[in-house]
């Protein structure tokens, strides 16, 4: 976390103390780094030389429009997932001939305005998927292109939740069916099969799977021009692994070179989804201690952040580094479990964590970058937390706190008779 560093036992976001925007936006937030952001999109591209290549990051992983703006700034592309995400990259000034649509279960609204907007391309993830879209192609006199997206049966090795290659996921179509299903799309009259596309799943260390699919990939790709059907690119998704504690994937550059020279002397453009490992490491998440709980068996440090605030723990049991805001002595560090006032027992952010604290302290949950706001919730009725980006001594309130009237101005009480 490079952007985020201690100067004379004070941790700082690039110029900026942290304690300082504590002070001045309240906890809990997020606070992410502009410099931080830019850096990592710009060793995706810089890795490409001159392949051509489209990097479509994945929105999902952190959805705020001046993130995506940042990134539109860059001439990036956008992997969107929603209609609210499509209409979230337009907002921030995104390039709809940048845009790639995934998911299992695009809606008809979703696909019509896709198609009104004229997106790049479509990751078609099923047969039926296939039908609905020739069949509204047909009615918007458009013709949608699409890449199909395979499953190739891989095991990703990563947290089963989030491992999309295998057989049993939801996602893709069997490589065993896609060239069939290739012959019947050229028959389907408002269509362009332009790619193929395929996404193992995220958080990647071990290359060697996401490797093998390249050669599974590949080789479909050879048999379809073969058979006389020929793509303009290949998507290999999203992915790469970040370091949360001791994990050791490639880097940025090492995963996009070994890609390109899979690729040499063919004639495909070459796109990627990378979501975590653009944002991942550019943000954390501010929070303060309310109560230090000493049980007979536990302490816990009660802070003001949840698990509505950050899923990751509770979801993936993951464990993110958790850092104090002012660095004390180290000579009576004490195991802590970092938890929140949610009433669920998975309500924690970290467990027997070796610290020196003190009621009041501020604490920073670390790589909260990515997955963090875009999966907070309003559980136990608390407002989403304010998000903030720092560039060089410049601090940007990009989304601001929540308030209690926010959390049910959608409701309304019945009449009574
Ligand atoms: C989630 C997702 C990504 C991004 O994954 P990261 O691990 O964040 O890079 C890319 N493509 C698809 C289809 C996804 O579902």
């Amino acid at each position: 976390m490079k952007y985020f560093s201690y100067q004379h036992n004070e941790l700082y976001a690039e110029e900026v103390k942290l304690s300082d925007i504590a002070a001045q936006f309240e906890t809990p937030c997020y606070v992410y780094s502009r410099a931080a952001l830019e850096e990592n999109w710009h060793a995706f591209n810089n890795a490409f030389e001159n392949a051509p290549h489209k990097i479509c990051y994945a929105v999902k992983a952190n959805s705020n429009i001046a993130i995506l703006n940042l990134l539109a700034r860059l001439n990036s592309g956008f992997d969107i997932v929603s209609l609210g995400e499509l209409e979230r990259v337009l907002a921030a000034g995104g390039d709809p001939k940048k845009i790639v649509f995934s998911g299992v279960g695009k809606k008809t609204q979703e696909i019509i305005r896709a198609l009104e907007v004229g997106i790049y391309c479509f990751n078609v993830e099923s047969d039926v998927e296939l039908e609905r879209l020739n069949t509204i192609a047909k009615q918007q006199n458009k013709v949608a292109p699409i890449a199909l997206r395979i499953n190739p049966n891989i095991d990703a090795r990563t947290h089963h939740y989030i491992s999309t290659g295998l057989k049993d996921n939801k996602f893709g179509i069997a490589a065993e069916n896609a060239l069939a299903l290739c012959h019947e799309i050229k028959k389907m009259t408002h269509l362009n099969l332009i790619g193929i596309a395929c996404h193992i799943g995220s958080q990647l260390t071990d290359l060697s799977p996401f490797q093998e699919s390249i050669t599974l990939v590949l080789e479909l790709v050879k048999q379809l021009t073969e058979q006389g059907i020929q793509l303009k690119h290949i998507n290999f998704g999203g992915g790469l692994g970040v370091r949360y504690q001791d994990e050791q994937p490639p880097s940025i550059n090492d995963y996009v070179k070994s890609l390109c020279q899979r690729l040499q002397h063919l004639p495909y453009e070459i796109i990627i989804e990378p979501g975590r490992a653009i944002v991942a490491n550019a943000g954390v998440l501010l929070t303060r201690i309310e109560y230090l709980k000493h049980t007979a068996h536990k302490n816990f440090a009660i802070v003001d952040a949840a698990m509505n605030d950050l899923m990751r723990p509770a979801l993936y049991d993951a464990w993110q580094n958790i850092l104090p805001v002012e660095l004390k002595n180290t000579h009576t560090l004490v195991p802590y479990d970092i938890v929140g006032p949610v009433c669920e027992s998975a309500d924690f952010l970290g467990k027997n964590r070796l610290l020196n604290l003190h009621a009041g302290d501020l604490l920073t949950v670390c790589s909260a970058g990515a997955y963090g706001f875009s999966m907070s919730s309003n559980y136990n009725s608390r407002p989403r937390v304010a998000e903030i980006i720092v560039d060089k001594n410049k601090v940007h309130l990009i989304r601001e706190r929540e308030t209690t009237e926010t959390l049910f101005s959608n409701e309304k009480l019945i009449p009574s008779f």
